[in-house]
Parts: C-alpha cells; structure tokens; sequence
C-alpha cells in the first residue's frame, strides 16, 4: 500500500526496546517506543503524529472518565517467512472501529488517518514486531471523550491513539466455563455490538462470580429469555456439532470478531459445513447426552482460539472430548498462522503488507 499522506513523527529519544526481554514475552507487558496521536477539536481532526510513548495528561472533569465515551480495537502484526511486517485484516477492523464510534456518538478519525497513521508507526517501530511462531505486535487503537467539562454531554473533543506492544503466543489450556442465565452482557438494542470499554466494565462483576465457583470464564445468554448462547467471555462462541461448525449469528447484542469471520471462512475453504444459527442451552445439553457436540471453544484476536473443556449447564458439568491436532478449532488456528505468515496464499486478502 502507498502512503499519500505524510505523518510526522517525533522520535523516541530513550528507546526501551534493548529492555524488552524477548525470549519471556508476557501478554500486556511490553509498550513499544513510539505511539499516533491525533486530536478532534473544532469540528476537524488535527495533523496526526508519531511522537514517543508516554503518559497522558488530563483534566479530571474528562468527560471520559465520567459518562464512558470510550471504544478500542484490538489487532496484530506479525513477521512474514520473508520478513517482511503483516498488519491482519487492518481495514475490517477500522470498520468496525467506525461502527462502535458512531454508537457511542463519538467522532469517526478518516480511514486515511487510520491506516497510514498505523502503517507509519508500524514502520518507525518494526523492530518491536517479535518474530518467533505465533507471537505477534499487538496494535491498540483507542479513542476518548477528552473534553474537560463536568455535566452529562456529548462530548465535542476527542484523542486518537495507538500504541502497541510484543505479545506472545497464547497457548492457551482448555478452560472451564458456566452458563450465564442470570446475568447479561448485552441487550438488543444496546452496546453489546460496539467495541466500548463500558462492555467489559459491566461483564467483571458476573464473571468474578464465576471465578469464584472454579470456572475461567462465562459462556453469556441472550438477555430477553437467557436461552440462547452469545459470547464466551469477551470471545466469539463456537462449537462443533455433528461434524459441523456452528456459531450465534451476528446481531446487536453480538460483536462482529475479526477471528469469528476469518474462522468461518477457513473452515468453508477447508470443506467444512459451517452454520451461522442460534444455539439453545437445551441443544447444548441434548447434544451433550448424545454425544454429537465435539469442539467448544472461543475466538478472539489475542489467543486466536481458547479451547474449553467443561461446560456448566443448570448444575451440572459437562465435559468435551479431549482436543488433540486434528481438532477443528487446532487445524484452523494453524491455517490461520500459515496464511498471515505467507507461507499459505492470502486469496482473501486479508494481509496488510507493511514492507
Ligand atoms: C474483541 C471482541 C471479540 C473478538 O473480536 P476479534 O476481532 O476476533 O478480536 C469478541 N467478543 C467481544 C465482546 C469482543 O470485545
């Protein structure tokens, strides 16, 4: 992709890049030397900079810290077999970023701002990409409410960032999760599409609930008859039921994941029956009895898939065959590796090559 646009870029005068223990990668650990900055005044959007990572300054009456004016992506680059840098999916992401700014009423920075203010400072931080298999830079585009007045208002000033940071492989065990019927994440007609902090601010509280009787995660239901399976944790839910691939359809109490849509579509190239449907609890528990259910597992950007083992249902724990090589969720993710790496075709284009 050609750069039209020229973003300045300040450069970090104490890198922090010989600090960085690369053989101990820990997940959220690591900030890479430099960050895009970009702020919406005036009704316009200023000049986007590269300038070196640091702290925030900023009044207490931010009207972010109040009435949560917040949305985030979550993505990443990796090192191609050639070396060359891979942003996955960059503009399926900005698209959603788009969709979860204009629930919350924010302003929407231009695509061109997006995309060339990552590429530049992917560019200026490319030494920070780790390059071992399945580790990855991951890249945090975020913007907030920075308008410093008290009282509820939308606010009318805004600060676009991106930082990024070394991320390891997840290899993730499998993981035990409960049924949610009491609590919800999200409604119809709510937030639950839209990447906004408040989302996970309000799923701790149930899921702590959950920790607390031994399992690792929920797996939420619909909020209208607690029926219907959603999302497990902050993942896309999937399972493998008679030989086929089947997930919630996409609503607005559901968020469209970058790994759901890659997954599906890996398992349709691969032969696969893949079901977009809902999913009752009671298919679930039958499907458990007789033995058809084969795979449960969630999909997001940082552990690609976390494999679950145990299922709580009303009382009772029901356990998943154990997960080996020829598993779907293990064939997918490993596609998935190969096409990002260049080492499989990227025939759906979803590579984003940075040079
Ligand atoms: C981010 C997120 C996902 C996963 O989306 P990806 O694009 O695959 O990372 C799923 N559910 C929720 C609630 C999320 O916030």
């Amino acid at each position: 992709m050609e750069l039209t646009a020229t973003i300045p870029v300040r450069k970090n005068p104490y890198p922090k890049l010989n600090e960085v223990d690369f053989k101990n990668l820990e997940f959220g650990k690591y900030v890479s030397d430099h960050m895009l900055v970009c702020d919406y005044a005036d009704g316009t959007w200023k000049t986007a900079q590269v300038v070196p990572y640091a702290n925030l300054s900023m009044s207490p009456t931010t009207l972010a810290l109040h009435y949560g004016q917040t949305v985030f992506e979550g993505m990443k680059a990796f090192v191609m077999k050639d070396g060359r840098i891979n942003i996955f999916r960059m503009e399926k992401h900005y698209d959603r970023f788009v969709r979860s700014l204009d629930r919350m009423c924010m302003a929407v920075p231009p695509k061109e701002i997006f995309i060339e203010g990552l590429m530049k400072l992917i560019e200026v931080d490319k030494a920070w990409v780790p390059n071992k298999s399945g580790e990855a830079l991951y890249i945090r585009p975020f913007i907030y409410a920075s308008e410093a007045k008290f009282g509820v208002k939308i606010s009318d000033e805004y600060r676009f960032i991106i930082f990024t940071g070394p991320v390891p492989a997840l290899y993730a065990h499998p993981i035990k999760v409960k049924v949610e019927t009491d609590y919800v994440r999200a409604a119809k007609g709510g937030t639950g599409f839209a990447k906004c902090g408040g989302n996970y601010g309000g799923a701790y509280y149930p899921t702590r609930l959950a920790k607390e009787q031994g399992y690792d995660q929920l797996l939420w239901t619909d909020a209208k008859e607690n029926k219907y399976i959603e999302e497990s944790g902050m993942m896309n839910a999937m399972f493998v039921i008679d030989g086929k691939l089947v997930t919630p359809p996409l609503s607005d109490s559901i968020l469209d994941g970058v790994t759901r849509d890659s997954l599906l579509t890996l398992a349709k190239d691969l032969g696969f029956a893949v079901e977009e449907r809902q999913v009752s609890i009671d298919e679930l528990e039958t499907a458990f009895k007789k033995q058809t259910i084969t795979e449960a597992f969630g999909a997001g950007t940082a552990a690609v898939v976390a494999p679950i083992q145990t299922i709580h249902i009303n009382g009772t724990d029901y356990i998943l065959p154990v997960y080996d090589n020829k598993s779907l969720h293990n064939k997918l993710k490993d596609e998935l590796e190969l096409i990002r790496t260049g080492v499989s075709p990227d025939i759906h284009e979803w590579n984003c090559i940075v040079g």
